[in-house]
């Protein structure tokens, strides 16, 4: 590209030489021809000559201008070639100087000159264009670039003009990327642009902001409007993918955020709609969620509780306190369900159910499960060597127990900490069920093949089926506390866990009533051969030495 730009000014350098030549060669001709003359006080100048000088003076002025500015040199140069074309022909047709006939070629010259302006100039702006094209555009998906989508949002906030602004970002983006490797990434992308592009209307500004992020700038659009239109974005990028790369079934979470409503500055925006999308991944993911102030604070406290887990995990702040579980007949103690508790910097207990719920969103939940495994085993492995016989329950979320190495994990816990398989349990919830039922069974049958009991916590509450009941190597079933807290004052409760003790015993499994606390609810569950119990009526969460107490008695 530089060679022909220096080509091109080579070239015009000569032409201007040539011109140059070509009015002095015209001038000196003129002096010599000497037809007509004019004089000024003492001296006597040829019209012609004069008239050249003159012409060669303000090609002179418009040659500078052209290089200046190339929309007035241009017009200058045309008024005196134009001049000059008039001249000529007038000298040589009318008045016969065939002399004149010299300022031919000078014509010529400037006319090639204009054109390589000209086409000069037509370059130079093909070449700004595509410049500029390539620095507005993504160069995966041909969509704006975030620099354009940046620029669009501050033209319309500067314009006042109201819009909503939609933040895209793929689900499970990294999991494409890492297991159907980058091209298929690639091909996701463009394809999500693609459909994305075919469904927008003129109002619609669309853009890729990043990674697997996108942006729309929708105008003149109501809340329901954009709702619709999110929800055919949501609904067309579902339809199964399938390119030369691979074949996959997309899903993306969408948040809003609206100009002037909810912000007045393209970052507040960003950051708006960046909320409202975090939102709606924790809502489930493939969902839209339009912005309101309230999330502000939400996600600052969930951001808070995740570094207070994260420096619970570092500096060792977590304890736990065991809930003692008894035989509902001779309330002879079974074992203990392990909980975790923390407190925050201040020393005020934070309850399970805030952080928990926390640590599984950001997947944290598997660092914590961990820890309390191996600190429930190690809290007990001094008693385990004696007589005794108890066992220790700790609660295992449902996204660990699915993971394939989680028995391998187990087993390595195990080793490390010498406690015996038998005297453990986990407890899983029916949530480990619902992505699929038979990878949480293949992992069950793991956890059982070490020995280590299982239980199934809050049964009842999730998505139990007798179907799936019957293939589950469950030990023990835990009625949730929500049916023993009815159980005395409704009789469809009552009835429910009289059910669930008889389904339990179909299968082979021991039951567990848990939140027993009053007199009444105990003997119900001793007369529904409910076979264990645990609640505030026989023992709180206690701490370690308590509970080693109980162990000894
Ligand atoms: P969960 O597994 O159903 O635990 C039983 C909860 O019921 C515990 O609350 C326990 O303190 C409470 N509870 C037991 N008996 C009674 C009673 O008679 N009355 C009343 N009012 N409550 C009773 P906690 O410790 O607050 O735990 C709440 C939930 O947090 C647990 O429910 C469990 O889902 C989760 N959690 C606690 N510790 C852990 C842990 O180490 N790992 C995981 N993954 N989850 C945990
Ligand atoms: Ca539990
Ligand atoms: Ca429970």
């Amino acid at each position: 590209m530089k060679k022909t730009i220096d080509k091109g000014n080579n070239l015009k350098l000569f032409i201007y030489i040539v011109l140059l030549i070509a009015m002095i060669a015209s001038i000196i001709i003129l002096n010599k021809i000497n037809i007509e003359e004019i004089s000024f006080g003492n001296s006597v100048v040829s019209i012609p000559s004069l008239s050249g000088v003159i012409t060669v003076f303000m090609m002179l002025v418009s040659l500078i201008i052209l290089n200046i500015d190339n929309k007035k040199g241009f017009a200058a140069v045309m008024i005196i070639n134009g001049f000059q074309f008039i001249n000529v022909s007038i000298s040589v047709f009318v008045m016969n100087r065939m002399n004149a006939i010299t300022g031919v070629p000078m014509m010529a010259g400037i006319l090639g000159l204009l054109c390589m302006q000209h086409n000069h100039i037509k370059k130079t702006e093909q070449n700004e264009k595509r410049l500029h094209t390539l620095s507005a555009t993504d160069p995966l998906t041909g969509l704006n670039n975030r620099r354009s989508v940046m620029a669009y949002v501050n033209g319309k906030i500067e314009a006042k003009e109201p819009f909503s602004l939609l933040f895209f970002d793929l689900d499970n983006f990294k999991n494409i990327n890492d297991t159907m490797g980058h091209a298929c990434g690639d091909a996701i992308l463009c394809e999500a642009a693609r459909r994305w592009t075919e469904i927008s209307d003129e109002n619609v500004y669309i853009g890729r902001i990043g990674g697997d992020e996108f942006a729309m700038i929708a105008s003149g659009k109501s809340d329901e409007e954009i709702n619709e239109f999110a929800g055919k974005c949501l609904r067309v990028l579902s339809e199964k993918i399938c390119t030369e790369k691979c074949d996959y079934y997309a899903a993306c979470s969408v948040g809003t955020a609206r100009f002037p409503q909810d912000g007045t500055d393209c970052e507040s925006l960003f950051r708006f709609a960046d909320t409202a999308m975090y939102k709606a991944k924790n809502n489930g993911k493939n969902q839209i969620c339009f912005f309101d102030s309230n999330m502000l604070s939400e996600i600052h406290n969930e951001m808070k509780l995740e570094t207070e887990i994260r420096d619970a995990l570092k500096y060792n702040r977590f304890y736990l306190v065991f809930q003692p579980q008894f035989e509902a007949d001779t309330k002879h103690l079974r074992g203990f369900e392990t909980l975790l508790r923390l407190k925050d910097k201040d020393g005020t207990p934070i309850p399970p159910s805030s952080f928990i719920p926390v640590a599984e969103k950001s997947g944290l939940i598997l660092d914590v499960d961990r820890w309390v495994l191996r600190h429930a085993m190690q809290s007990f492995s001094e008693q385990t060597s004696g007589s005794s016989n108890f066992i220790v329950s700790v609660n295992v979320s449902a996204r660990h127990i699915t993971d394939c190495g989680f028995a391998d994990e187990l087993k390595g816990l195990l080793d490390e900490t010498g406690f015996p398989a038998e005297m453990l349990e986990v407890e899983v919830t029916e949530s480990c069920f619902i992505s699929s039922i038979d990878e949480a069974i293949s992992s069950l049958l793991k956890i059982k093949a070490l020995g280590v009991k299982i239980a199934l916590d809050d049964f009842g509450t999730g998505y139990a089926s007798l179907s799936y009941l019957q293939r589950l190597p469950i030990d023990l079933l835990k009625i949730d506390k929500s049916f023993i807290d009815d159980m005395t004052e409704r009789d469809d409760s009552g009835n429910f866990v009289e059910a669930i003790i008889s389904i339990g015993h179909m299968f082979h499994c021991k039951v567990i009533s848990e939140g027993v606390e009053q007199d009444s609810q105990l003997e119900t569950l001793k007369k529904l051969k409910c076979d264990y119990i645990q609640g505030y009526i026989w023992g709180k969460p206690q701490e370690r030495s308590n509970a080693i107490q109980l162990i000894k008695c």
